[in-house]
């Protein structure tokens, strides 16, 4: 195992990827530099695979999947996830070190990076070992009489799996562990970003636990051709995807020749209503927050803000005031709740998306640029821009950096329909003083989920996903297992 430290707490993962139980570096020896956002210094590398050892992994993931058990012993999965949970846990702190390396998190808010997946594997593990496979419909009327019905519950195939890289220790478990335990096989491609997330889920595998050789792969690199095989190969049954919604068509259209399952979690706009009878001191410190925290990275971060304009700027002075005295600095220091942004390129696509939004008109309230105590390591001041125009390009694209957007409206109705006005529907917010009054403009956002006064929709034990382009299917919940099963019908005689 290759590992670097400092004193300041960064640590290199693992170099290799897990193919057909063995970690390797690609034939070639290549290598890609993974680069700590707080300091751009190099903080290790990661082996560059290629096509060619995608191809040895789905091989591996076919064969596991055709040729052992694994798709039929729901205990033996139990016993193996059982042992992946007390393994990460032996782990934690390992992952956590590495994690705020290669993503710049701060240390302080690594719990649902670290933590909640951790939890996340015990979670499936139950649920998979508990799931009722075999289930009797009773009996039902046909053409040729009555018929008892069955269904069966069948692993879909071999599951590929390509994550991103906001939060991707967790949504490389998320993504991979219930496919896992319905008996699925696995092909992991990790982000490019932070490759170790995936890397280190590998030798852990394969170091701790009886998982066999092909069940889980792990392919790291640094090109895109990669998952873009992973999408298009015929012996891959089923894509789970998180990631931008452009990536999301381009997957689609590769599966599309053979018909893949395919479960996409792609982009969010959300839009967070504040009714003009709202507690703002609750609702406003929180939503800026939000908006900082993960500096921005969050895809159902509410990035929209929609104020009513009988408050419109004592709402603006409240997020004002939470952004300006925001806890922004290095990653390191548990004070901090802002650190970087992931890399060079993303800073310079916040930052290019806030100047194009004081070019369509919005007026910067404050932020819009580089701390200037923080001149290494690729940060951006927490931004508040009012005035926007609900069609600019910084209130529909994705901007994934520590930005609000404000724009006001006069009546519930103007809200919903700019809110609604987003190709995305991942997740809202609402936020008033009459409950009934939040929960109807709730049911008329067009999105996969809505919190309400501070409630949260988001958990493992409900679903999770989007509407229009910002998904397909959902995750958590039963409905989340189910996806990564197919349903076989039975009729008997009565
Ligand atoms: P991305 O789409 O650029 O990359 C995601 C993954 O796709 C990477 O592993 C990348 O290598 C791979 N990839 C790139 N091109 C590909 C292709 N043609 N075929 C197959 N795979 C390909 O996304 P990103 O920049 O890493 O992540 C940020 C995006 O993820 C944001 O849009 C964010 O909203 C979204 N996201 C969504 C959710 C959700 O649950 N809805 C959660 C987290 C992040």
């Amino acid at each position: 195992m290759t590992t670097t430290e400092t004193d300041s707490g960064v640590l290199a993962g693992d170099e290799r990827m897990l193919i057909d139980g063995e970690l390797q570096l690609t034939g070639s020896g290549a290598t890609f530099d993974v680069v700590h956002p707080a300091t751009e210094e190099v903080a290790g590398r990661a082996t560059d695979g290629t096509v060619e050892d995608l191809g040895r992994a789905v091989a591996a993931a076919r064969r596991a999947f055709d040729t052992t058990e694994w798709s039929r012993d729901v205990e033996f999965r139990y016993h193996c996830l059982t042992q992946l949970h007390t393994a990460l846990e032996r782990n934690k702190e390992r992952l956590r070190r590495i994690t705020v390396t290669e993503v710049g998190c701060p240390v302080s808010m690594t719990g649902s990076h670290i933590e909640s997946p951790i939890d996340e594997v015990a979670h499936w593990a139950e649920i998979g070992r508990n799931f009722e496979y075999l289930q009797d419909t009773g009996v039902h009327q046909s053409l040729a009489g009555p018929s008892r019905r069955l269904l069966h519950y069948d692993p879909v195939g071999v599951v590929g799996a390509i994550t991103p890289w906001n939060v991707p220790f967790y949504l490389n478990v998320a993504e991979t562990v219930p496919a896992l335990m319905a008996g699925n096989t696995v092909v992991l491609k990790p982000a490019q970003l932070t490759p170790w997330a995936g890397s280190e889920l590998g030798r852990i595998v394969a170091e701790e636990t009886d998982i066999p050789a092909g069940v889980f792969n792990v392919v790291v690199s640094n090109a895109n051709e990669v998952g873009a095989a992973l999408s298009a190969d015929p012996r891959v049954d089923m894509i789970t995807f998180t990631g931008s919604t452009a990536t999301g068509r381009a997957i689609l259209a590769a599966g599309a020749s053979t018909v893949k399952r395919t479960l996409l979690e792609l982009g969010g706009k959300s839009a967070h209503i504040v009714l003009d009878d709202a507690d703002l001191t609750a609702a406003l410190p929180m939503a800026a927050m939000l908006a900082c925290i993960m500096s921005g990275q969050s895809c159902v971060l509410p990035s929209r803000i929609l104020l009513p304009r009988s408050r419109y700027d004592e709402g603006l002075a409240i997020l004002q005031a939470t952004m300006e005295g925001f806890p922004v600095g290095d990653p390191w220091d548990p004070k901090n709740m802002q650190g970087p942004q992931i890399s060079q390129g993303q800073r310079a696509k916040v930052l290019g998306l806030i100047a194009d939004g004081i070019a369509s008109g919005a007026r910067l309230v404050t932020g819009g640029g580089v701390p200037s105590d923080l001149p290494v390591g690729y940060y951006v001041q927490p931004t508040l821009l009012a005035d926007v125009d609900p069609d600019a390009r910084v209130a529909q694209e994705e901007i994934f950096g520590p930005v609000l957007t404000v724009t006001p409206f006069d009546t519930d109705d103007e809200a919903i329909t700019i809110a609604n006005n987003s190709i995305y529907g991942l997740a809202g917010q609402v936020s008033s003083a009459d409950e009934d009054r939040a929960l109807t403009v709730a049911l008329r956002l067009r999105t996969g989920s809505a919190n309400i006064n501070g409630g949260q929709s988001f958990g493992l034990t409900s679903p999770f996903g989007g509407t229009k382009q910002s998904g397909l299917g959902r995750r958590n919940g039963l409905h989340g297992f189910q996806e990564y099963l197919e349903i076989k019908t039975l009729g008997l005689p009565v």
